[in-house]
This record gives structure tokens, sequence and C-alpha cells, in this order.
């Protein structure tokens, strides 16, 4: 069974003005339809047909390209779109907030601590919030399509939180200031959504 394309969870415009809708099409219509396909391509006639993706990237040898680059791509899409909502933003509640503030101090120090990796990410990448076993939460940063359920990559665990900071993801409505976008992206993060796979990982 070949992997599918997930539906945006909402319409294309639902996350303006924070992400506008140009960018949400081309970015869920093209970039991830591509990584998908390609995704697909890449697993056709080997053994990681049938698989599952978090299996596939967890147990990857990262010198196949064609998987890394576009079961990345595939994965941190889905997680992406599934944790953005019209109706984010705000702060976490209950076990989340708690290893959140356990971690970083409070929500802003999570806040500036994950505006930071997102920020100093050089070129095109990730910044996550992953879980660990026990359910303490990490801030790390990864390159490309890369993410922390690969071998050595970022801060290992489960990403429970993506942002994408490639320039497509951005630059159509912010040009180069990444900084905006990053701030604006608190406005539409998905809690409800983030604090249930910290539960299902944790
Ligand atoms: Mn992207």
């Amino acid at each position: 069974m070949a992997f599918e394309l997930p539906n945006l969870p909402y319409a294309s415009d639902a996350l303006e003005p924070h992400i506008d809708s140009r960018t949400m099409e081309i970015h869920h219509g093209k970039h991830h339809n591509g990584y998908t396909t390609k995704l697909n391509g890449a697993i056709e006639g080997t053994d990681l047909e049938g698989k599952s993706i978090e299996d596939i990237l967890t147990n990857l040898d990262m010198g196949n390209a064609g998987v890394r680059n576009n079961g990345g791509g595939f994965y941190n899409h889905s997680l992406f779109w599934s944790i953005m909502s019209p109706n984010g933003g705000g702060t976490p509640s209950g076990a989340l907030a708690n290893a959140i503030d356990s971690a970083f101090g409070s929500f802003d120090g999570f806040k500036e601590k994950f505006s930071s990796a997102a920020g100093t990410r050089f070129g095109s990448g990730w910044a996550w919030l992953c879980v660990q076993k026990g359910g303490e939460v990490e801030v790390c940063s990864s390159p490309n399509q890369d993410n922390p359920l690969m071998p050595g990559v970022g801060c290992g665990g489960v990403p429970i939180l993506g942002l994408d900071v490639w320039e497509h993801a951005y630059y159509l409505n912010y040009q180069n200031r990444r900084p905006d976008y990053v701030s604006a992206f608190f406005n539409v993060i998905n809690w409800e959504k983030v604090s249930q796979l910290y539960e299902a990982n944790k």
C-alpha cells in the first residue's frame, strides 16, 4: 500500500492571516505531494514497502538519500498540518504544560528556546519539540527534511511539534522575515493535538 498525501484538516485559507492560503496550497499540493510521490518511488520494490513511515525513519540507512529526504518530507509535513488549527494559539495545559515548565522554566522560556532553534537553523530545516520516554521534553532543530526519529538526528525522542523553516513555508507572505513567521506560528499551534501526541509517546 503506497503512502497517500493526507488532506489538510482545514481549508487552505483557514490559518490566515498567519499563514496565507496561496502558501498553504503550494506547500501542501506541490511540495508535500512531491515528497509523497517520490517516497513511493524510492521504496517501490524494496523491503521498505509496506512498512509504517515511523518504522522506516527510525531504522533508516542515512545514506539512502531518496528515502531520507522524501520519507522525512512526507512525515514532517503530515505532522505539521496536524499540529496547527484556526482555533489554535494560547498555551498548553495538563501534563504537557508541566513538562514544558519543568524543562524550560515557563511557557515563555519554551517559546524563546523554540523560536531561537527555528531562527538560527541556517538554510532549510525544522525546529522541534520532542518527548523522550519518561515524559521529558526537549527542543532541537534539524537540517533539510531530517527529523529526530532518524538515527543520530536532533534530540531524539518523538517529535510532537514541528515548524517548517524552509523558505517555501513563508517566503510569499513574509519574504526574508523568518522571525515574523515563527512568531505568527504561535497563533495557530493546536495545543490539544500536541498534548495528545505527548500522552501517546511519553
Ligand atoms: Mn515544507
